[in-house]
């Protein structure tokens, strides 16, 4: 088949964070690249996913140039509450570390990132279908795919990154590949719902009918979830039975009250721990998603997929820049550090927060005993703190203003 040929430095399959990040950065040093993804522009943008941001997230979107849009309209929290036996314990990030997170919904992150490669004359390409890359072991991988008209293309590149998320075809094309995998036996089931603030900062609930998180998106905007089984049918619950539940969870001595609404968006979120090595075959590179997923309990995943970023784009641009290829080829390696020490907090978070499937009342009692040795320790909570701000990224050249 004819296809028409697009040629580049660097093929980027998948447009989510982890992909438009990598795609802005590197064309602000000059580095030249194509982004293709098979979802439409909008579908994306409406699409509701994680919404906290760690400073150095919310630093690689404003001190790069993407968008301030995120200090203007997102909301900073210097910490969290842990919840059990109906009380709140505060996490005070800012006295702890002096690090806040900031709370900006993932499809606002999309729309500034798309909209500031428009600005810039990016080339993404959304709505393609067919992608399938060709010859990544050689020095001239190439990607097929059909345009959003239904036009046959061939993008001719050096390197190509898979940035295709959760269900990446990329990471198939790894020989040798590892997959780490660790399931959970519940998943979360998520509101979004019409209704006030019901607390100023997040609050992580552990109850012995089940875990909640209440969340947020905005003044009128909430969202929350509660611990339910993997195979939880969304039509049997009513917005009753939904609120009654969360009542439940949340209820205490302090009489804290959620602040009810009507609720417009049901679903419920599997999720598990998961890590493929390596993440790069010859001129292949695995970014964000599509080498590692965590369970959402720490707020890591878009987070994650930055932080590979702040890695692999510095060690692109010093490779095309001067054809050095030592930080490209140990990108997965130092990558790893930070994805594993995010899958330990998100692992640790989920078990210390979640009722165990198992029915005996030891293992309730020994959660409460950590929450308990947790919030009664300074150090414990710094660990905390820490882990749920991010650590600092040690290349920041990029991120220079
Ligand atoms: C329902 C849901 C809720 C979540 N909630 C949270 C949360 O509360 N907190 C948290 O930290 N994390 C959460 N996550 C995880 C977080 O959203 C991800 O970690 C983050 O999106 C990773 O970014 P990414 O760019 O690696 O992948 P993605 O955002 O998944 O982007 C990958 C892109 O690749 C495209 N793509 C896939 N296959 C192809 C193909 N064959 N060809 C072309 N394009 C392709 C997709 O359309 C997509 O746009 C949630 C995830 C889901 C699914």
């Amino acid at each position: 088949m004819e296809r028409e040929i697009i040629t580049t430095k660097v093929g980027i399959v998948g447009g989510g964070p982890a992909g438009l990040m990598l795609s802005h950065l590197l064309s602000r040093e000059g580095v030249d690249n194509v982004v293709i993804d098979n979802r439409e522009h909008d579908v994306i943008a409406n699409t509701h996913r994680a919404g906290i941001l760690e400073a150095g997230s919310v630093r690689m979107l404003t001190d790069t140039g993407v968008d301030g849009r995120i200090l203007d309209e997102g909301y900073e929290h210097s910490g969290i509450y842990l919840r059990f036996n109906g009380e709140n314990h505060h996490i005070d990030f800012k006295k702890l570390v002096g690090q806040t997170v900031w709370l900006y919904a993932q499809n606002e992150v999309f729309v500034d990132l798309a909209a500031a490669r428009r600005r810039d004359g990016g080339d993404v390409r959304f709505g393609v279908t067919d992608a399938e890359v060709l010859d990544h072991d050689t020095d001239t991988p190439k990607i097929n795919f059909t345009d959003a008209d239904g036009v046959a293309k061939q993008i001719q590149c050096e390197v190509v990154v898979g940035s295709d998320g959760s269900r990446s075809r990329t990471r198939d094309l790894i020989p040798g590949r590892v997959k780490h995998t660790m399931r959970y036996p519940f998943a979360w089931f998520g509101i979004l719902c019409n209704a006030p603030f019901s607390s100023d900062e997040l609050i992580y609930c552990h109850s012995d009918k089940g875990f909640a998180l209440i969340s947020q998106r905005s003044e009128t905007v909430q969202r929350m979830y509660f611990q339910c089984s993997p195979d939880e049918n969304v039509e049997d619950w009513s917005d009753e039975r939904i609120w009654d539940h969360l009542d439940d969870i949340v209820t205490g001595p302090d009489g804290y009250q959620l602040k009810r609404g009507e609720i417009f968006d049901k679903v419920v979120l599997q999720f598990r721990s998961f890590v493929q090595e390596p993440m790069q075959h010859g001129n292949l590179f695995l970014a964000g998603d599509a080498a590692h997923t965590v369970p959402p309990t720490g707020a890591k995943g878009l987070n994650l997929a930055f932080g590979d970023v702040a890695l692999l784009a510095p060690a692109l641009v010093k490779w095309a820049k001067t054809g050095a290829r030592e930080d490209l080829d140990t990108y997965g390696e130092r990558a790893a550090k930070r994805i594993w020490k995010s899958q330990n907090f998100s692992y640790w978070m989920t078990q210390m927060l979640h009722t165990p499937a198992e029915d005996n009342p030891f293992l309730l009692k020994r959660q409460l005993g950590e929450l308990e040795a947790v919030t009664s320790s300074e150090d414990s909570m710094k660990y905390l703190a820490e882990s749920y701000t991010g650590w600092p990224y040690d290349l920041p050249e990029l991120m220079e203003a």
